[in-house]
């Protein structure tokens, strides 16, 4: 839903659409120039048919302009976030299989160079499966050693860091011991005072395992020291002893946000959604008074799918076969049998053994099979109903023969090992704080709607990271954590994300299959499914007529049935709801962009979602370029401002997204990051990402915690300047901090219902007001935080607000 009054004919149903998709639809482009045809109603079904025999390439398609940009998006092609003007043309990324590719030549589009294959992909995944067998190995390589020698410590200290923090001396030790990989144990490090003093008389500190990804890398911690150390020791659970020698931490120059010893980096590989949950969950469990692990109220549908086959070669003599029951709850243990009777007049026949389904085929007078591929699927369906249903081929009338076939398993074709679960999944939330009663400012920060996108759930584990083990010792990250009420969803979508880590590297949505019966159900289309998460929700979607989301269940923007309508939707609304919410992060990738709402428009005519008011603009501008500092921090990579802005402005329209809901419907300051430059970047590449969002992602609770502390009243000043206009003046206000100025020119009080100043026009500063000289001027100005300009009460009797007249200063 949403308060727009537009028309709702551009709606498209599901229905209409599903009864197209046997055929490979697709609308050529329009012109340059032109705009996209005004009447949608009319326009047949667009559908890039994608095989599920491939995997998708990232290439470059160029386009003419911003009406072909529109055409290319409107045929539901999957684009991922890159839009560069060039001398050339608007060049866009599209994820595409050569099938789709093919299709976007015949229809006259410039399809350029492959940025990224599935073999990259797969190059992944083998460098993630390697990383962590060197880190178990070396693992295993380290305990050999230490076994060998018999006078060797199984406990190694690789580091003893004292600083101090504010007031704060600390001491972090990070050890490695032998048995670490199996044994849960913490370590106790025994300090001594001081030089010459004897261990213990410093007293202790437990450090604890760190693991990542199922392998144990070290223990660590940090604890406030009475007196600096000289040397420690660790005496670990066998008794054998290391000793080392405390060093200073080089000091970080003052005017980091991030204080000395601030601890960071504590991502080693890419995680599955099943790991990223483990790991909030370790890390709750380590930090009881400070984080709990919430499960969000909707299960996703499941990394489960129906076993399945499509049985036969041409789509006349194509025999669909799907379990009822699931894969894994005895679907993949079904083979079904087309077989030659081998003789002469035989009916059809279905004969069910255990879970063996054997169709023993028709015969004519000559013995020749003449059973119909329509035929066979009814008869599949009426025999065997008890565990399967078979169909023709996406609504073909199956009136070829069929060529007898070999008992054949039936397959859900789901790869991810037996740890990730088949059920449906619950989704969770770390959330952080000292206060986690909603009293506090609530953040949210959610990544991976987008099951592909795998760099943007590490930039949030690496963010509670930081929050929670900086705690005890940084007094800014102690301060984020008082005064904030910090909810953090790595995986939004992890049915998606499994499916994207084992199956198809390439999947953008969840793993719902909302195809029509007669379309595209079939095993062969099963990369093709899916809701995109970051186009179900409920405010300037499709379905109020908006531009950017396909009404195709195999579109890869595709909406879904409804508003709403997915699981992994409405835990985002639930999670917005909470009346406490007022900031949010919503992390894809790739791009290096960084949006705001509006983020949608109604072709043609690109009529957007209504623009943020001038205060709230230099709000988000404000705030932006203190989060981007921060990025731009780690390695001097900076987001440019022609990615920052509105989503509409710098990127293209994506109705139904989240950051309209929460900014629409809820009023919260809702950011998208686009993260780095591609989703399955090389690791080296995907932690320096990791490293610089989180910088961004902590600097925009900072920008909370500093809207919290908002205490201090804007003020503003008029100025008046000649005008062209006879008789007439210009007139601007200017504010000292992002504000809302109010005002009237009647001479009557100003209220929060008077005409509010407003901005130029789109990405330009404040208006200028054309008034009749001598005009008396009333105003008040209202910040972000809302603390009102010397003290005024706009709803009450109160009379401090501004008052200025229209004419020219004289002198
Ligand atoms: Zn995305």
């Amino acid at each position: 839903m949403s308060r727009s009054a537009l028309p709702r004919r551009w709606r498209r149903l599901p229905a209409a659409t599903a009864a197209g998709v046997a055929l490979l639809l697709i609308a050529g482009p329009a012109t340059a120039g032109t705009a996209a045809p005004p009447d949608r109603e009319a326009d047949a079904p667009v559908v890039l048919e994608r095989s599920a025999d491939e995997q998708a390439d990232v290439v470059e398609v160029t386009v003419d302009g911003s009406a072909q940009l529109d055409a290319l998006v409107a045929t539901g092609v999957d684009l991922d976030h890159h839009v560069t003007p060039t001398e050339a043309g608007i060049v866009v990324h599209a994820v595409v299989t050569p099938t789709e590719v093919a299709a976007l030549k015949r229809m006259g589009y410039r399809v350029g160079a492959v940025l990224h294959d599935a073999a990259d992909s797969a190059q992944r995944i083998s460098e993630r499966d390697a990383t962590i067998a060197a880190h178990q190995a070396e693992n295993r390589a380290y305990t050999a050693t230490l076994e060998r020698s018999a006078a060797t410590s199984d406990v190694k200290i690789i580091r003893a860091d004292y600083y101090t923090s504010g007031t704060n001396q600390v001491l972090s030790v990070e050890a490695k011991w032998a048995q670490g990989q199996t044994s849960t144990s913490a370590l106790t490090v025994a300090r001594d005072s001081g030089p010459g003093t004897e261990i213990g008389t410093g007293g202790t500190q437990n450090i604890s395992r760190f693991v990542d990804a199922g392998v144990y890398l070290y223990h660590r911690g940090a604890a406030a020291v009475a007196a600096r150390p000289e040397r420690i020791q660790i005496t670990s659970p066998s008794g054998d002893v290391a000793v080392a020698e405390v060093k200073e931490w080089l000091p970080i120059p003052a005017d980091s946000p991030e204080g000395p010893g601030y601890q960071k980096d504590f991502v080693t590989s890419y995680l599955t959604p099943t790991e990223l949950y483990d790991r909030i969950k370790r890390l709750a469990d380590a930090y009881p008074q400070l984080a709990e692990v919430v499960k969000l109220p909707y299960q996703t549908n499941g990394y489960r799918r129906k076993a399945q086959v499509v049985l036969g070669g041409t789509n006349a003599t194509r025999v669909a076969v799907d379990s009822l029951a699931w894969g894994h709850e005895g679907g993949n243990d079904i083979t079904v049998e087309l077989a030659d009777p081998g003789a002469a007049d035989r009916p059809l026949s279905v004969t069910v053994t255990g879970k063996a389904v054997r169709v023993s085929l028709a015969t004519d007078a000559a013995g020749a099979v003449t059973s119909t591929a329509a035929q066979v699927a009814a008869a599949l369906t009426a025999e065997a109903g008890a565990l399967v249903t078979a169909y023709t081929y996406r609504g073909d009338a199956g009136a070829g023969v069929v060529a007898p076939v070999a008992p054949t398993p039936l397959s859900d074709n789901l790869k991810a090992p037996a740890g990730v679960s088949r059920d449906p999944h619950p989704v969770y939330a770390i959330r952080i704080g000292k206060y986690r009663d909603g009293s506090r400012t609530g953040v949210l920060a959610y990544a991976q709607e987008h099951a592909r996108e795998w760099v943007p759930p590490l930039v949030t584990i690496e963010t509670a990271e930081r929050l929670l083990r900086n705690h005890a010792t940084d007094e800014n990250t102690k301060q984020l954590l008082r005064t904030l009420d910090i909810w953090i969803v790595p995986s939004i979508n992890p049915d998606g994300g499994h499916y994207s880590f084992y199956d198809y590297a390439s999947q953008r949505r969840n793993m719902t299959n909302h195809c029509a019966p007669g379309g595209a159900t079939d095993a062969l289309a099963r990369n093709s499914w899916g809701v995109d998460n970051n186009r179900n929700y409920s405010e300037y979607s499709l379905f109020d007529g908006y531009s950017g989301a396909s009404a195709s269940c195999t579109g890869d923007t595709y909406a879904g049935p409804s508003e709403l309508s997915e699981p992994e939707n409405r835990n985002v609304d639930w999670l917005a709801q909470r009346p406490n919410m007022k900031f949010s992060m919503n992390l894809h990738s790739s791009g290096n962009y960084f949006m705001w709402s509006p983020g949608a428009y109604a072709t043609p005519g690109r009529i957007s979602a209504p623009r943020p008011t001038l205060a709230e603009e230099s709000f988000f501008w404000g705030a932006s370029s203190r989060i981007l500092t921060a990025i731009k921090r780690h390695r001097n990579m900076a987001v440019t401002p022609a990615r920052t802005g509105p989503i509409s402005d710098v990127l293209y329209s994506a109705a139904g997204n989240s950051g309209d809901m929460l900014w629409y419907k809820y009023g919260i300051y809702a950011w998208n990051f686009e993260v780095g430059t591609s989703f399955q970047p090389t690791w080296e590449e995907a932690h320096q990402e990791t490293m610089e969002f989180s910088n961004g992602l902590v600097e925009l609770l900072r920008v909370a915690r500093d809207y919290d502390k908002d205490k201090k009243r804007p003020t503003s000043t008029l100025s008046v300047t000649p005008s062209a206009t006879e008789g007439a003046v210009s007139v601007r206000f200017d504010v000292s901090e992002p504000a809302a100025v109010f005002y009237t020119l009647d001479g009557s009080r100003p209220t929060f219902e008077s005409t509010l100043y407003a901005s130029a026009g789109l990405r330009e500063g404040a208006e200028t007001l054309t008034v009749p000289v001598g005009t008396k001027i009333h105003w008040f100005s209202v910040d972000a935080a809302g603390n009102i300009e010397r003290n005024y009460r706009p709803d009450e009797d109160s009379k401090t607000f501004n008052r200025g007249w229209a004419t020219l200063p004289t002198g």
